[in-house]
């Protein structure tokens, strides 16, 4: 029987302050992420999804099965969409690709950043790629849906919108949170799952 577990972070737990605290990563992290693991494993257990990847279940179940397996892939790859490598940019084709879909980098984080203060309620915002035309997309999600499931298009970084990953630092001001998040992207992730496409 397989037993997903709470991947490790890619950083210290205080090393992206002041964007996130550590205690936000005591909650967001090691009780939010972590219930979702356990949930996981408990709903899973004598299932046919017993032993099917992260990636089949989300793509395969639904219900609360679903809203388990969809925010522990969705949480694993937003801790990696971030890093302690401040000020990190976009290079080489993701670059390009930037420019070409939004006409400037900063016209691009101008967009996401009203697509994810404008989500309703709790969700994620994710930057995506169409494989077939490299046409780069802004889209935001409802609670643990993921484009891993719509298949609207290939995550390449996502930005958790749900209050609990921001109340502890910002309380309700999810547009300071947003702005933030700019010097904290791992660009280096985004660029490795661009380049992963081969297009
Ligand atoms: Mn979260």
């Amino acid at each position: 029987m397989s037993q997903f577990t709470l991947p490790s972070l890619p950083y210290a737990k205080d090393a992206l302050t002041p964007f996130l605290s550590a205690e936000t990563f005591d909650f967001h992290y090691g009780k939010h992420h972590q219930t979702y693991v356990d949930n996981l494993n408990k709903l899973i257990a004598g299932t046919e999804f017993e032993n099917k990847t992260l990636e089949e279940i989300v793509v395969k179940s639904n219900g609360g099965l679903f809203n388990n397996a969809a925010q522990n892939w969705n949480h694993s790859f937003y801790w990696q969409s971030l890093s302690a490598e401040k000020n990190q940019a976009p290079n080489g084709k993701l670059a390009q690709a930037i420019t070409d879909s939004f006409g400037s980098r900063a016209e691009f984080e101008k967009q996401f950043a009203t697509a994810a203060i404008g989500h309703f309620g709790s969700g994620w915002a994710w930057l995506t790629v169409n494989p077939k035309d490299k046409k780069l997309k802004i889209e935001t999600t409802g609670n643990a849906e993921t484009p891993l499931r719509t298949g609207s298009g290939v995550p390449l970084f996502t930005l958790d919108v749900w209050e609990h990953a921001y109340y502890i630092d910002y309380r309700n001001a999810r547009a300071k949170y947003v702005e933030a998040f700019w010097n904290f992207l791992n660009w280096h992730f985004a660029e490795e799952n661009f380049n992963k496409l081969q297009i």
